[in-house]
């Protein structure tokens, strides 16, 4: 049985609209997106917040990173611009403890955010 909302949803136990998927990796829309395109990319090991990651996690965190360049050019806002967003802990605005990158995009965002 998952123990956070995106281990069902990487389990398919709940749906999402996929966008993304390798061994390592999973992306999916945001169910109450702030943005045209917001897809969050997650990793499938589960890693509570940014502060649970280690040196180990470097290439993991780059991997993301790149995977939300690659769908933010399939989505067709690489050249308008788009944001990335990861949030760490209540205070951050962090309510899913399994951490994912944010790729919000379509709109003009504001600077500096609320
Ligand atoms: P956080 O606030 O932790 O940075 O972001 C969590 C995100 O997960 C929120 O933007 C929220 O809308 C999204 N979310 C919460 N529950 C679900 C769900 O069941 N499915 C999907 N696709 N997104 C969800």
């Amino acid at each position: 049985m998952s123990e956070d909302l995106f281990e069902k949803i990487i389990d398919r136990e709940i749906p999402a609209d996929i966008v993304f998927e390798n061994d390592e990796l999973l992306a999916f829309r945001d169910i109450n997106p702030q943005a045209p395109v917001h897809v969050l990319i997650i990793p499938k090991r589960k890693i509570r917040t940014l502060n649970d990651l280690d040196e180990d996690d470097a290439g993991l965190v780059g991997r993301m990173v790149l995977a939300a360049k690659e769908i933010a050019a399939s989505e067709g806002i690489a050249e308008d611009g788009y944001r990335l967003n990861l949030n760490c802990n209540e205070r951050a605005g962090q309510s899913v403890w399994h951490i994912h990158l944010h790729l919000l995009g379509g709109r003009k965002m504001d600077w500096p955010p609320g």
